[in-house]
């Protein structure tokens, strides 16, 4: 038995093997329909319930910090309903070519002109962009496990040293974007990883050293239907009739 299987075996018990075949098959996928029938972008179920529930409203000012390829940027430009701004940051060079393309191709030209699209270190927000956003959607680098099973369901390569670090550059970013936050904003905080290191770690860290500034939203009702966690909600697939993996976790920002 490869590390990988042993570490996720010993993190979920008796769920592993199901969860394991289950994330085998790759997610079903919806073809949405963008901006009133403008166009239309595959997604998983799952990414669309992530960038809802950042429950953007027109007039927001939104933060998508890391947004390539641009599935959720879709979605919560759409929500903007043509009032607002929205900034979708990507660190990669070519991916954010990417997003760029699905914009360009995605978005009405007058829902367009509030969309910017940056490449900085989401690391930076916290300290250029203090208390400008009313809305972050931080959808964070991570392991993506069910990609790597995709390569070899074995995952001979894995190491834990791998998602520890991943969770550290999560919490980072995740810091950042609390500082990028406004007083009263809210932020929603996602991964496509079943390791939870990277989810409910990343968050009980946050709330533990930063209870002053940032709580749990209180409202919760839309995410009633999700399986609850510790500290958020999680989708993953042999629960989920297939869907996800996606974790996710609602924050808001109770002081600047
Ligand atoms: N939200 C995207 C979507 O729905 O299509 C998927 C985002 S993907 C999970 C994470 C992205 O974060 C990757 O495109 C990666 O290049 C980018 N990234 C990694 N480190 C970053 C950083 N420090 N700042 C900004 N983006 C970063």
């Amino acid at each position: 038995m490869s590390g990988f299987h042993r570490h996720f075996e010993a993190v979920y018990g008796e769920r592993w093997s199901g969860l394991f075949e289950a994330m085998k098959n790759p997610a079903p996928k919806v073809e949405r329909e963008c901006f009133g029938g403008y166009s239309r972008y595959v997604l998983d179920q799952a990414s669309i319930r992530a960038a809802k529930a950042l429950k953007v409203a027109p007039g927001d000012s939104v933060l998508d910090l890391c947004a390539a390829p641009g599935g959720k940027t879709l979605i919560l430009a759409e929500d903007l309903q043509g009032r607002g701004s929205l900034t979708a940051n990507e660190l990669s060079m070519a991916r954010r070519r990417r997003l760029s393309d699905v914009i360009e191709s995605h978005v009405p030209p007058a829902s367009r002109t509030l969309i910017r699209v940056t490449g900085f270190d989401g690391n930076l927000f916290g300290l250029k962009k203090k208390n400008t956003f009313d809305r972050i959607l931080l959808d964070a680098p991570c392991s993506s496990e069910a990609h790597l099973i995709a390569e070899d369901p074995e995952v001979p390569e894995w190491k834990d040293s791998r998602t520890r670090q991943l969770a550290m550059r999560q919490y980072s970013l995740l810091c950042s974007a609390i500082l990028a936050l406004k007083e009263g904003g809210v932020l929603v905080y996602s991964t496509c990883s079943i390791s939870p290191l990277e989810n409910d770690g990343v968050i009980a860290r946050v709330l533990e050293r930063k209870s002053a500034i940032v709580a749990h939203d209180p409202t919760q009702d839309d995410l009633s239907d999700l399986e609850a966690t510790a500290h958020g909600f999680q989708i993953f697939p042999d629960r989920s009739g297939g869907t996800g993996p996606i974790y996710l976790t609602r924050l808001i920002k109770i002081r600047s």
